[in-house]
């Protein structure tokens, strides 16, 4: 499906531009610059579904991406937050907006929370896991970036990470590895957004 056909639907910078809930939905959120466009162009095998890394406040909008002919389900690409230095007002908006469509949106099948694998899990992240938890969305997590270091340190983030998880009532106890640049996890993690797309 993922060879198939992927296209922008439309960019929703507030609620009322949400598309119909026509389809099964797989949302994509994290902090800024977590590798979230690479992810998206790389799980598609697109060049640029998804632009890289936007100026900081900009990116407030949800863009809706269809996948197969006819649609089989839509990728949604959610704001990136965590700027240091975005307004409080940004701040604001982004969870006001995030999780009143996380409340409110039927078909929303799982949420992918990408976790930049040389960090770990930040407060901006925990927030969001928490409100994921409170609004009772599935998510995952996904670790970005996993060729940036090495073997023994990921497996430490990873085992950190997971401990953590177990602690999120809505976070599948599945953590997933991954890096867009060498290819590595994504035949799994398409696997696992098709079973969500499914259930
Ligand atoms: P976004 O802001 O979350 O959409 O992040 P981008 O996809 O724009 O990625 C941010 C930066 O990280 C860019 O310079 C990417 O080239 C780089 N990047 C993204 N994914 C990977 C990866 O898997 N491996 C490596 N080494 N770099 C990556």
């Amino acid at each position: 499906l993922f060879s198939g056909r992927v296209d922008f639907l439309l960019s929703a910078p507030q609620l009322k531009f949400l598309p119909d809930g026509d389809f099964p939905e797989i949302a994509f959120c994290g902090r800024s610059n977590v590798g979230k466009s690479s992810l998206l162009n790389a799980l598609t095998g697109r060049r640029a579904i998804a632009r890289t890394s936007v100026t900081p406040g900009r990116t407030q909008e949800l863009n809706f991406f269809e996948v197969g002919e006819p649609t089989q389900f839509r990728l949604v690409d959610m704001p990136g937050y965590g700027f240091a230095k975005a307004p409080v007002k940004v701040v604001e908006k982004w969870r006001a907006l995030v999780r009143t469509f996380l409340k409110g949106r039927a078909v929303l099948k799982r949420t992918l929370v990408l976790v930049d694998s040389r960090h770990g899990l930040k407060d901006v992240d925990r927030e969001m896991m928490r409100m994921l938890d409170e609004t009772a969305v599935g998510y995952r997590i996904v670790l970005t970036k996993a060729d940036k270091i090495k073997a023994s340190e990921l497996e430490a983030v990873a085992s950190k990470v997971s401990d953590e998880m177990r602690r999120h009532p809505a976070a599948h106890p599945q953590l997933h590895l991954t890096s867009s640049e060498k290819g590595l996890g994504l035949d799994e993690l398409r696997a696992a957004v098709l079973a969500d797309v499914r259930s």
